[in-house]
């Protein structure tokens, strides 16, 4: 990869949840949230697993009732992953659910019913060790920061309105904060933390709230998450999506993946084939690209570094066009020039690419 490719992340304190650490140097931590009632355990419990079988490293449950609080006793015990609650408006249910061991507590510090009332789940979450993320969104805001914004929930009153939740926070002595601001908006929420970034200490959760169905919701994800983590800003991240959250997660992966941010990914670079193309060069990338994500769990389990492999459809412009690749091949008639680092290897006839490829990935 050549170093103008590499992000210099914001360096955010690191934050412990459950084991993952949030923050620091550390990985970008994929994150969901279950669509199950959290008052059936055993189906949260079930989604919990398949999300966490994903890749998923964190996952948020709904916590709207004292049912739902006890529930998450048994969610937690049996998650191989870090559980976070999620609570509105009723300071009770976060004191619940960090009693029933819950990894993280989320709230809004300006709706859970007051300084005392938050005084008291801060009080409960520094005696367990645990930390708080503060949630904002364009709902959130009080009237007074709206008032001061024309009676808008524009960028620098979402970043306002966080600023005071973190202080109230500070002042109660409690600084284990993971802060997340959401808009369904991708230019609001980037601004939003632009304004931020430099005046906390603490990581950001990333997400552009409300983005739409599977179809749709990916691209203004995309845009929102990755516009703002090749500013270096954000720590982990979830793509919300319209319903089985089991597609938020290589949604993520796949954002993570563009920008290089994903270890061990490996990055199918794909020429869009014109005139010049003489092979199937789409029946040769749909080979490829269905043997990469075993190939990139190999290398996630060794620790190897990430690759950039190169599939282009001519041999005149291909090894050029693709030198910043660590890999590739650029076909001819019915046959492609394989490389490593701009250095030819060899040819091979064209329903070989795909096996020779996986080879050259796995000697890597
Ligand atoms: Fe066309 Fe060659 Fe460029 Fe592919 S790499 S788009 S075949 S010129």
């Amino acid at each position: 990869m050549s170093s103008d490719t590499v992000i210099k992340r914001r360096a955010a304190k690191a934050v412990s949840v459950g084991g993952v650490t949030i923050g620091g140097a550390n990985p970008i931590v994929v994150q969901s949230m279950t669509n199950t009632d959290t008052r059936d355990a055993a189906a949260t419990v079930a989604q919990v697993k398949a999300l966490a079988a994903a890749g998923c490293g964190i996952v948020r449950c709904a916590c709207p009732d004292a049912e739902a609080a006890e529930s998450l006793r048994t969610i937690v015990r049996e998650s191989p992953v870090p559980i976070v609650a999620d609570i509105h408006f009723d300071y009770r249910l976060a004191l619940a659910s960090i009693e029933a061991g819950v990894a993280k507590v989320r709230i809004n510090p300006g709706n859970i019913g007051g300084d005392d009332r938050l005084a008291e789940v801060i009080r409960a979450a520094k005696a367990r060790r645990i930390p708080i993320r503060i949630g904002v969104n364009s709902g959130s805001v009080s009237r007074e920061i709206l008032a001061n914004h024309g009676g808008h929930a524009n960028a620098a009153a979402l970043a306002e309105s966080a600023l005071e939740m973190v202080r109230k926070v500070e002042d109660l002595g409690f600084d284990d904060i993971v802060v997340s601001i959401k808009s369904s908006s991708a230019k609001t929420n980037y601004d939003a933390h632009m304004l931020l970034a430099d005046r906390i200490p603490y990581p950001f959760h990333l997400g552009i709230t409300e983005a739409g169905t599977p179809a749709s919701g990916k691209t203004i994800s995309a845009i929102g998450i990755g516009s703002l983590l090749m500013q270096g800003i954000g720590d982990t991240i979830r793509v919300s999506l319209t319903g089985d959250p089991l597609n938020e997660v290589p949604a993520a992966y796949d954002i993570l993946r563009a920008i290089d941010l994903l270890p061990s990914a490996i990055r199918l670079v794909c020429c869009p084939t014109c005139g010049r193309t003489r092979v199937d060069l789409p029946a040769v990338a749909a080979e490829v690209e269905k043997g990469l994500p075993a190939l990139e769990t190999e290398r996630r389990l060794a620790g190897k570094p990430g690759l950039r492999v190169a599939l282009m459809g001519c041999a005149v412009n291909g090894p050029g066009e693709a030198r910043d690749a660590d890999l590739g091949c650029a076909c001819g008639v019915n046959e492609g020039l394989l490389f490593r680092r701009g250095e030819i290897l060899r040819k091979v006839p064209a329903d070989r690419i795909a096996e020779a490829l996986f080879e050259l990935i796995r000697n890597e």
